[in-house]
């Protein structure tokens, strides 16, 4: 899609509606000369190119991609009327847009009911998240996999709940027995599984914790904030597909937060929480007038901790969903051809002499190091710090990121390195452009010519 056309659709569709209601004057105070504007505008547009390239395939690092045009267009045209998705009388069209938006999201987790809405960030959903745990449990903790995204130890603190990180496995997920083991206590109210882990993409085995939860009467929230649109390819045939039953068994938990500004194409102020039970809109209770809660009668506002937030983030959602929706054969095929760029990639690193794989990824990340002889922490540490500066200094630019791996990590994946330090840096490619399928050769050939001049 040609996106200066889209652009200026946009302008003119909001100009028309704008014109219904008749002229009026731009107060001077507001006016901005065009000549100084554009010396100003070089400046800017020279400023913003102190950037890594995200939308490039030569970069595999972050979890960093622009936003799909679509996104783009819906994001702009709305933000021309600027609503608030506050209350209803701040943009009853927008409103209306992330209630859709919301459902479908809940309609691709499989739950049959939801209150949900869309927040700025996945932090402050499953700050929302956590929040609804603790009134649901009042003086009881959170349990949650040591690998889990780090904002839950700093909310927990924030809402004065103690968190209980859980050791992980050889895979990086949630360890069943430690998980038991806490527990046992009495003290944990809800654990909080991940699907898709933010360092290693790790799937914690949501079905298998479900029955453990039930039996200490422990709620289950899921952190899908990166993985969540991967359900997508739960159980699909091909090289992409997933094992269904952590995904299935999301459907069964209580709370679920979801990013779409990670892998729904969006640019960023989009996430979103979802309840199972709308029931629990009776939290966030400030002057409602309501006692009984379902998605469909209360202001968005009613339902979530912010206050302000961009009718745009909802808007941009509800075009994009429109054309590329949250189903298999839509935003499914964006995420497989990540997933498959993953595994092809593993297999020529796990083919070579001087790379080797951490783990085997179990969705778009891949987690890697250069292979040293002898093989010590120290020495891994060293080239992979190095080999992501000369990547990107270098020509022919390569841009990866690093991820800290401890000694325990290491010593249950690979035995045979010498645990000279408490831990080392690898390095992690995120491959979240499908655009990667078709770059994986040459980011290899790159990243083994990096490894091998030393
Ligand atoms: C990114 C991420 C978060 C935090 O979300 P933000 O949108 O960056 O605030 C939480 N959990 C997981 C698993 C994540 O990957």
């Amino acid at each position: 899609m040609d996106l200066q056309h889209w652009l200026g659709r946009a302008t003119h569709a909001i100009q028309d509606w704008a014109d219904t209601f008749g002229p009026y004057e731009q107060h001077p105070a507001l006016r901005v000369d065009d000549e100084r504007l554009a010396a100003v505008f070089e400046e800017f547009t020279g400023r913003l190119t102190d950037n890594y390239p995200f939308f490039h395939p030569r970069y595999a690092g972050q979890m960093l991609k622009p936003p799909h045009p679509a996104a783009v267009v819906g994001y702009v045209t709305a933000m021309l009327i600027n609503p608030n998705n506050h209350a209803l009388d701040g943009g009853p069209a927008t409103a209306a847009m992330e209630r859709e938006a919301v459902a479908r999201l809940a309609t691709m987790f499989g739950y049959d009911t939801h209150l949900g809405h869309l927040t700025t960030s996945g932090t402050i959903a499953n700050l929302e998240a956590l929040f609804v745990a603790r009134e649901l449990h009042p003086g009881r903790g959170i349990a949650h996999s040591a690998d889990a995204h780090y904002t839950h130890g700093r909310m927990c603190h924030v809402l004065g709940m103690k968190s209980h990180p859980v050791r992980t496995d050889s895979r990086g997920r949630l360890d069943l027995d430690a998980l038991e083991e806490v527990l046992r206590t009495g003290e944990v109210g809800t654990v909080v599984v991940t699907t898709g882990t933010t360092g290693l993409g790790a799937i914690d085995a949501v079905h298998e914790v479900l029955p453990i939860a039930e039996r200490h009467g422990v709620r289950v929230h899921v952190d899908a904030a990166y993985g969540g649109f991967f359900t997508l390819l739960a159980g699909a045939e091909g090289l992409a597909g997933l094992p269904p039953e952590p995904w299935r068994a999301v459907a069964r938990c209580d709370s679920i937060v979801v990013d779409p500004h990670k892998h729904g194409l969006q640019p960023y102020g989009c996430g979103a929480v979802l309840f199972r039970d709308p029931e629990v809109g009776r939290f966030y209770l400030h002057d409602s007038p309501y006692t009984y809660f379902t998605s469909a009668e209360l202001h968005l506002g009613e339902i979530s901790l912010e206050c302000s937030r961009a009718g745009a983030s909802a808007a941009a959602l509800w075009l994009t969903f429109q054309l590329l929706p949250p189903t298999p054969d839509g935003l499914g095929q964006v995420l497989a051809a990540g997933r498959r760029a993953a595994l092809n990639w593993a297999e020529l690193i796990d083919a070579s002499e001087h790379l080797a794989l951490y783990q085997p990824p179990e969705l778009d990340i891949v987690s890697y190091f250069p292979t040293t002889g002898p093989a010590t922490l120290t020495g891994i540490d060293a080239a992979s710090a190095r080999i992501l500066t000369d990547g990107m200094t270098g020509p022919d630019p390569v841009f990866l990121s690093t991820f800290r791996a401890d000694r325990e990590a290491f010593a249950v994946r690979l035995p045979g390195v010498t645990a000279d330090a408490d831990g080392a840096r690898i390095l992690r490619s995120v491959l979240m452009k499908p655009e990667s399928e078709h770059h994986v050769e040459r980011l290899h050939a790159r990243v083994e010519q990096l490894a091998k001049s030393r």
